[in-house]
């Protein structure tokens, strides 16, 4: 079940379509509870997206709502993917909501790697 505030899942989003193979991708990684692929717009020299198989609107609606088995296997697939950046270092970012720009309404985790990222975040508090 979604978290409440959330919009319901959406079965024609991008993510989904690409999960049951109506869409490319150009896979990373696939586990039983986890997909890996490379985003369409990457904004660093690596920038992988991890998604989980099950439909899960954010990270709140996934760790609400997915077992203790799909949660444990999405972040070890996380991990997995980024065992290969681990020397250099990489980063993890999820957008959830209007606030984050999340533009894809299916759980997912960004990977960026490949040069020095930068601060965290565009601008300061204010
Ligand atoms: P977010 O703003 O966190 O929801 O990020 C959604 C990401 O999905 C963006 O970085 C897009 O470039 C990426 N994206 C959208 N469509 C595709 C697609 N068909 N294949 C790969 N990445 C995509």
């Amino acid at each position: 079940m979604p978290v409440s505030g959330l919009p319901p899942y959406d079965p024609n989003n991008v993510f989904a379509r690409i999960l049951r193979g109506e869409l490319p991708c150009r896979k990373v990684l696939e586990t039983d509870h986890a997909l890996a692929f490379h985003d369409i717009h990457p904004q660093a020299p690596v920038h992988i997206l991890i998604i989980p198989k099950g439909p899960y609107v954010s990270a709140a609606d996934f760790h609400a709502s997915a077992s203790a088995e799909e949660i444990a296997g999405f972040w070890r697939a996380v991990a997995e993917v980024g065992r290969a950046y681990e020397a250099a270092g990489y980063r993890l970012l999820s957008n959830m909501g209007r606030d984050a720009g999340q533009e894809v309404p299916h759980f997912h985790v960004h990977l960026f790697a490949g040069r020095p990222l930068g601060p965290m975040l565009a601008r300061g508090a204010g």
